[in-house]
């Protein structure tokens, strides 16, 4: 062999060996920013990908011509909006027959930490229906928002392959752990040994086999009839924290499994899926859809790109009936919202479309930009609810179509889910340990769309007469006793705080405090302490005593009249009536609470109770006039006393003996306040 031909073959197998090697960096430069990767000239990478999964890395571009892409989106700057911890890159195919998923995926994980790492985590939630003594089936009950599990629910994700780039098989080192039970019976967390360290700031790059069987939709994934919902659907890297993040002093992974009562917490990742099913499905899925193209045998391949989120979901069925709409607003630079609607709500597309937009433009403008260039909207069949109500990033499920004319709880629903995309999606809390920093906000934000864009406003007297057990907010969700105990906190109490807040400080200031809370801690993971430092940086004053009493503790507000006494006597020629009257705070509030005497004249005087002075208040009314009835916070302001009854007190004359107004008239009135103020 003479030396020139063999030099060629030295140099050329050693561009194969550092493409190879290489092979994970170029992967991370193929993430641009979604709104200007179009505008990118196409790398041309092919070479490399022979040895490679079947996706592509050019395919996870858009090219121009495929179903809805926007050529027209706004150019910003390729910002990195998240750390992004984890690249995904996976391909998965419907076994329609069968309602299975054959999924594979490469996972690449970069250590953000400052100790080498040594072994993985890896979630497989859909483990959760795996029998009916997982964790999650035990702890629920096999009940989930009134979905009922049935002999259909089962449902499972098996790895069928676990190794490195080189080939290296990981599978025999898997074992299944359960941090927060020591279930023997779950299998939702996995972990394994990795063949090499990773060290601070280096990759590993894992590519898994994995298959899934669909249970019957319930609890938010799995089948009805031709629909899928696949959320919480392929091996998933656990978070890892690093110190400082989420006030963490040491660093590593956090890791639960799935239970009854908790949604999820992972790192930001960069996704490019590939999604396989019959050509006449239209499939929905977070992010942008890059690529749509028909591969033969009655199959199509439709592609997702997303960034700077931390899930994704997607959805997919032959029925569905699509309508886009773009929008742009103060804070919403430009998105595709992206209706997949069932056809029984075909008439309805455009109050979906109305409600998100309302969102975002109230989204964008009080809290900051929502970054992402689409918003998928799914609204599932009749009979697939299990699949409904739920977020995932840039995707959000409805109530399923099961009315043909839904009230206001259509938009709520909407505004719910795309409410979510600041607080779950963005902000990103760790919903196992501090689910009210992701429910209750959204609730709050809820609130405040739908009042301002549709009029309609919430009952908070009745949402506190709910309050039946207080627990506290920053608390693992499934240490809540059942699925109400932990709604009636997580959601409800903890919104009722959030609005008790912006009582005490106003309108503007909350305003200030939620977008400042946003802007800080946005794909940062922030506890419920940094949002109490954002309390107390805005406000200018410590706000301790209350976090403790009322979101670290499970305090109410309750306020009493625990006792009137009275006594009639003659001064200069005139009848007197003393009242003396006893008020009592179960638990410390500090402000002024009015207080109405109301008199048989008709008249009220209306007092004021300090309650930053006093927990008790003994004081002496004198008049000419017998009172008919005292009344405490008489407009029901204070939203965090759960016990109206004590709230209200007759005072009889000529009985010295004072009554409590009997339990059914104080119902009625309860009731009649309750609708008053609906
Ligand atoms: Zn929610």
């Amino acid at each position: 062999m003479s030396s020139k031909p063999f030099k060629f073959i030295i140099v050329g197998l050693l561009i194969v060996v550092f493409l190879i090697a290489t092979w994970p960096y170029q992967f991370q430069h193929a993430w641009q920013s979604s709104y200007t990767y179009a505008l990118e000239p196409i790398q041309s990478l092919q070479n490399i990908q022979s040895t490679m999964l079947q996706p592509t890395l050019n395919e996870a571009k858009p090219s121009n011509g495929t179903f809805n892409y926007d050529s027209t989106a706004p150019s910003i700057p390729a910002v990195k909006l998240s750390e992004r911890v984890v690249e995904y890159n996976i391909q998965v195919s419907l076994r329609e027959e069968e309602h299975m998923l054959d999924g594979e995926e490469l996972i690449t994980w970069t250590n953000p930490g400052k100790e080498t790492v040594t072994d993985m985590y890896v979630h497989l939630y859909a483990n959760a229906f795996h029998s009916p003594d997982s964790t999650f089936m035990k702890e629920s009950g096999g009940q989930l928002r009134g979905d009922k599990a049935t002999d259909k629910s089962e449902g499972s994700i098996k790895l069928l392959n676990l190794e490195t780039l080189e080939g290296e098989n990981m599978l025999p080192r898997v074992k299944y752990i359960s941090p927060d039970d020591q279930n023997n019976n779950d299998y939702t967390v996995a972990t394994f040994r990795l063949i090499e360290p990773v060290a601070p700031g280096e990759s590993v790059t894992l590519r898994i086999k994995f298959e899934v069987t669909l249970p019957q939709v319930f609890a938010r994934m799995g089948y009805y009839e031709d629909f899928v919902m696949a959320g919480q659907w392929f091996p998933k890297i656990a978070a890892y924290e690093t110190v400082g993040t989420r006030n963490v002093t040491k660093e590593g992974w956090n890791i639960h499994q799935y239970h009854g009562n908790s949604e999820f917490y992972s790192d930001f990742a960069v996704y490019s899926v590939k999604v396989y099913a019959p050509e006449n499905y239209t499939v929905a899925g977070t992010g942008m859809q890059t690529k749509v193209s028909n591969i033969g045998q009655g199959r199509k391949m439709v592609q997702f790109y997303a960034e700077d989120v931390h899930d994704f979901a997607f959805a997919m069925s032959p029925n569905f009936i699509t309508h886009e709409s773009s929008f742009s607003h103060e804070g919403v630079p430009g998105v595709k919202i992206k209706l997949y609607l069932d056809p029984t709500h075909e008439q309805l597309a455009e109050r979906y479309i109305h409600a998100a937009k309302s969102a975002l433009a109230y989204l964008g403008k009080n809290y900051g930009a929502y970054p992402y260039s689409t918003l998928s909207i799914v609204v599932p069949p009749a009979g697939a609810n299990g699949a409904g109500g739920m977020e995932y990033p840039t995707l959000v499920t409805t109530l399923a179509a099961e009315s043909a004319n839904p009230k206001y709880e259509l938009e709520r629903t909407v505004i719910h889910e795309v409410s979510h995309q600041y607080w779950y999606g963005m902000v990103a809390n760790n919903e196992f340990e501090e689910a009210w920093l992701d429910e209750a906000f959204t609730s709050y934000t809820e609130e405040k769309i739908i009042e301002n864009a549709y009029g309609v406003t919430s009952n908070h007297r009745i949402e506190a007469s709910f309050m039946t057990n207080p627990a506290p907010l920053q608390l693992n969700a499934w240490l809540y006793k059942d699925h109400n105990h932990y709604a009636e906190n997580v959601y409800l109490r903890g919104k009722l705080v959030l609005l008790d807040i912006e009582d005490i400080v106003g309108r503007d200031v909350m305003s200030k405090i939620m977008r400042s809370y946003f802007q800080t801690y946005k794909f940062k993971h922030p506890t419920t302490q940094q949002f109490q430092r954002v309390v107390e940086n805005i406000t200018k004053q410590s706000w301790q005593s209350y976090f403790d009493k009322f979101v670290y503790g499970n305090e109410s507000a309750d306020l009493a009249i625990q006792n009137i006494e009275n006594r009639v006597f003659e001064e200069q020629g005139k009848t007197i009536y003393e009242y003396t009257i006893l008020l009592d705070q179960n638990s410390g509030i500090s402000r002024s609470i009015p207080i109405d005497l109301v008199y048989e004249d008709g008249s009220t005087v209306r007092k004021q109770w300090d309650l930053s002075d006093e927990a008790k208040l003994h004081f002496v009314e004198r008049s000419e006039v017998p009172i008919s009835w005292i009344k405490i916070d008489p407009e029901q302001n204070n939203k965090l006393d759960y016990h109206l009854n004590n709230n209200f007190m007759r005072a009889e004359l000529p009985n010295t003996e004072v009554k409590r107004v009997n339990i059914v008239t104080e119902s009625i009135i309860d009731y009649a306040l309750r609708l008053f103020s609906w």
